[in-house]
C-alpha cells in the first residue's frame, strides 16, 4: 500500500469505524507512514514552530526553575529527563544555562524519550556530548535516583479519544467510511468514561486514555523516587469541559484533521485538570497550572532579557522571541505550565514560580 490513507481505509473496511485516538496514534505513529516517524515538523521550513526553537530564553527560564528547586534540594543525584526533545533545543539550553550551577554534570543523567527515528537523530546532533540515554517510553526509565522531568509540547501529541452526546447518551466518536471518503460517525457502544450526565445532543468530551496512563506511571515514579516534573501544553485546567479541540496543523495553517494524514500534526487540547487529578490520586503535590507568560515572567525572562542586551546590543532582536513567548492572547496565555511533585521524605523538591494565578 502507498499511503496512509489508504492503510486506514483498508483496516476500516475489514474490521470497522476505528475510535479518534486510534487515528491519532496510526497518523503520528504508523512505522512507515506516520507524520512523527518520517520527518522534523519543526521550525519555519516545517509545519509548526515550538517555544524552544522560537527563543533559547524558553529553556533558561525552565532550568531556573527545576535547577533551583533541585540546588534547594540539596543537590541529589538525579536523572534529567526530557519526554519528546524534539530537536534537543530545550535539553541543549538547558545543558548550556546548567554551566552556571556547579556540580550538576556530575549529579545529572540525561534521559530522552523518544519514537521518532528522524528526531533521535537531530537529538543525537544537539546533545550527544552529553551521552543521552534513548528511551521509547516512560516505562523503561531507571528508578535508582529521583527523576527531573520536563515535557513541552509532549501530551498533546498523544492519542485523545472522543465523546459525543447523542440521543441515547454519550458514544465513542469514530471514523469510518463513507463511500469511499473517510468521516466521522459515531459508534453504538458508549466512551470509556464515567461521565453519564451533562451535556446536549451534539457535545464533544474529550478524553485521552494514553495521556492518563503516562501521567499515572510518572506520578507513580515521582511518589516512589522522589522528583518533579514540568509540563508545559496548550490546554485548559476545567474539569470535564465540552468541546472539538481535535486538530491538524500543517504549513503553519490549520487543515481538516481527516485529510492529509500522516502529513499534517494532529493535537488536542491537553486536559490539566485530569492530569492533576492523576497525579494528586498518587499522592504527588500538584502546583498550577499557570499561563506561561506568568512563568516565564517568575522566572525572570525580562531580566535574563536586559541581562542578554547589555552584555550585547545584537540581543536586542531577542525581545521579539520575549515578546511571543509572553504574548496575551498568544502562546503566553495559551500554553499552561504544570508542576508535580513526589512527596517523599527522602528528597523534596519545591519549584518556584506557580503562586501566580493563571
Ligand atoms: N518538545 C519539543 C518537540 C515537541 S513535538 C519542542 O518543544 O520543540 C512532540 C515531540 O514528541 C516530538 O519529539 C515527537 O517525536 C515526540 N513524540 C510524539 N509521540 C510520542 C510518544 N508516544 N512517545 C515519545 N515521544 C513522542
Amino acid at each position: 500500500m502507498e499511503t496512509l490513507e489508504e492503510v486506514i481505509k483498508a483496516q476500516i473496511r475489514a474490521t470497522g469505524p476505528i475510535d479518534v485516538g486510534q487515528f491519532m496514534a496510526l497518523a503520528l505513529g504508523h512505522p512507515t507512514f506516520g507524520y512523527y516517524m518520517t520527518r522534523d515538523p519543526l521550525g519555519a521550513r516545517g509545519d509548526f514552530t515550538t517555544a524552544p526553537e522560537i527563543s533559547q530564553m524558553f529553556g533558561e527560564m525552565v532550568t531556573v526553575c527545576v535547577v533551583e528547586a533541585w540546588i534547594r534540594a540539596g543537590k541529589p543525584d538525579v536523572h534529567l529527563v526530557e519526554l519528546g526533545p524534539g530537536r534537543g533545543t530545550l535539553m541543549a539550553d538547558m545543558l548550556r544555562a546548567c554551566k552556571n550551577a556547579p556540580d550538576f554534570y556530575e549529579r545529572a543523567k540525561i534521559h530522552l524519550v523518544e519514537t521518532s527515528p528522524v528526531l533521535r537523530e537531530a537529538q543525537k546532533k544537539a546533545l550527544g556530548n552529553y551521552k543521552p540515554v534513548w528511551h521509547d517510553s516512560v516505562d523503561t526509565l531507571p528508578t535508582d535516583a529521583p527523576l527531573l522531568i520536563v515535557a513541552n509540547e509532549f501530551f498533546d501529541a498523544l492519542p485523545v479519544r472522543q465523546g459525543v452526546m447523542t440521543k441515547k447518551g454519550w458514544r465513542e466518536r469514530v471514523i469510518g467510511l463513507e463511500g469511499d471518503k473517510l468521516s466521522f460517525g459515531v459508534a453504538a457502544q458508549p466512551p470509556a468514561f464515567a461521565k453519564t450526565t451533562g451535556g446536549k445532543a451534539g457535545d464533544i468530551l474529550e478524553y485521552s486514555p494514553m495521556r492518563e496512563a503516562v501521567m499515572k506511571a510518572l506520578a507513580t515514579r515521582l511518589q516512589k523516587q522522589g522528583g518533579l516534573m514540568v509540563a508545559i501544553d496548550y490546554g485548559h485546567d476545567v474539569p470535564d469541559a465540552m468541546g472539538d479541540t481535535f486538530q491538524a496543523v500543517r504549513k503553519h495553517g490549520y487543515c481538516p484533521p481527516l485529510e492529509n494524514i500522516g502529513d499534517a500534526d494532529l493535537t488536542s487540547h491537553v486536559d490539566f485538570a485530569k492530569l492533576a487529578q492523576i497525579a494528586r490520586d498518587k499522592g504527588c503535590t500538584v502546583l498550577g497550572p499557570v499561563t506561561q507568560k506568568a512563568f516565564l515572567e517568575a522566572m525572570g525572562i525580562g531580566i535574563r532579557l536586559n541581562r542578554l542586551i547589555e552584555n550585547d546590543a545584537k540581543n536586542e532582536t531577542m525581545r521579539a522571541g520575549m515578546e511571543r513567548l509572553t504574548a496575551e492572547g498568544g502562546m503566553g496565555t495559551l500554553f499552561r505550565v504544570m508542576a508535580v511533585t513526589g512527596n517523599v521524605s527522602f528528597c523534596s523538591f519545591q519549584p518556584a514560580g506557580f503562586q501566580i494565578p493563571s
